[in-house]
């Protein structure tokens, strides 16, 4: 159940109130509200005098979910905005992985050239070899923050481990929740306490209820800049990496209210395939797409073959702005 307190009750009241009957409580557009469990169908009488309104749910979808807010969340991502009523597509591109000061710097002037405005870059790179590159960490976000800073650009990198959320913090401007880590409370516990917009990817077995809960641990402990990524799920099928579920996607922007950018490269995993999954992405109206990129794929050291070169990824854009006016959207 989500409650919004009367205007009259103030904060230290409303945390009060919350400890009592056990609820999280935060402050969402300048008002106290409560979150209990979805098992909760009744105001408690003990606090009924003190209700404005309420919402029951059933399931713990509840700050996400349109039945609690049908505008879809407007989230800020450094100087861009998506989500609300812009009808933004942002298109973020760059490497799986930051490799070298040389490599990330190229990807930089790419999105600069297109006037592109956010560059992603793996530095905590959650490999399923421990044998495989482990990014280059503290240095890459060095890295990104520098190309941050000279070119303008908004960055977005992974967090492997919630004791790396103050280092992440410090140097992007959103946090990416890895689809290995949706799991991970004590990362979207971290991710709760701080303000910065939070990208959260679906876990590649995980139910969209599961999905969406994720999201919820981030609403509410106090962030209300959460985003959701499909990026692909596993099935039975081997020829392509994952499969890319848009109906998914469907489903989200019929029930939640939050942002939705879409992962063609991972769901793939083969560049060939990455132009025209993107277009179709697109063609869903949806608030972003992330695509991996790289100056020269052959020598990728995480996710080669998914990643186009530069040519490809600029000739993209191109074929993705008509299709994204197609349905009311701008890329951007
Ligand atoms: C990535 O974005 O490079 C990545 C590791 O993605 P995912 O968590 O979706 O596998
Ligand atoms: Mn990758």
């Amino acid at each position: 159940m989500i409650i919004h307190l009367k205007n009259e009750v103030n904060s230290s009241e409303a945390a009060q109130i919350a400890s009592e009957i056990k609820a999280f409580h935060i402050v969402y557009n300048n008002r106290n509200v409560l979150i209990t469990g979805s098992g909760v169908k009744e105001v408690p009488v003990t606090i009924e005098s003190k209700v404005d309104e309420f919402w029951v749910f059933p399931n713990d979808m509840q700050l996400s979910s349109k039945k609690y807010q049908s505008e879809k969340r407007e989230v800020k991502i450094g100087k861009i905005t998506i989500g609300g009523t812009t009808n933004n597509t942002v298109l973020i591109g760059g490497p799986c992985s930051v490799e070298s000061e040389e490599q990330i710097r190229s990807s930089a002037e790419l999105l600069v050239s297109m006037g592109l405005s956010t560059l992603r870059g793996g530095c905590y790179k959650p490999r399923t070899s421990p044998y495989s590159f482990q990014g280059l960490e503290l240095e890459g976000l060095k890295l990104l923050a520098k190309m941050r800073e000279e070119y303008g650009l908004n960055v977005i990198t992974e967090v492997r481990d919630a004791t790396q959320i103050d280092q992440i913090i410090e140097y992007s401007d959103v946090i990416q929740v890895g689809a290995k880590a949706m799991y991970d409370q004590g990362i979207l516990r971290a991710c709760a306490k701080t303000k910065k917009p939070v990208l959260i990817k679906r876990g590649f077995g995980s139910t969209l209820q599961e999905f969406v809960q994720a999201a919820e641990f981030v609403l509410s402990g106090g962030n209300e800049n959460v985003i959701l990524c499909e990026r692909g799920l596993r099935t039975f099928e081997t020829g392509t990496r994952f499969t890319l579920d848009l109906c998914g996607v469907a489903w989200l922007q019929e029930y939640t209210n939050l942002p939705i950018i879409l992962d063609p490269s991972h769901a793939m995993g083969y560049a060939y395939g990455v132009p025209s999954l993107a277009r179709a992405c697109v063609a869903m109206g949806v608030d972003g797409l992330l695509i991996e990129a790289h100056p020269n794929p052959k020598v990728a050291k995480s996710d080669a073959s998914q990643q186009l070169d530069h040519t490809e990824f600029a000739a993209l854009l191109g074929t993705l702005r008509p299709v994204a006016a197609s349905v009311g959207y701008k890329m951007i």
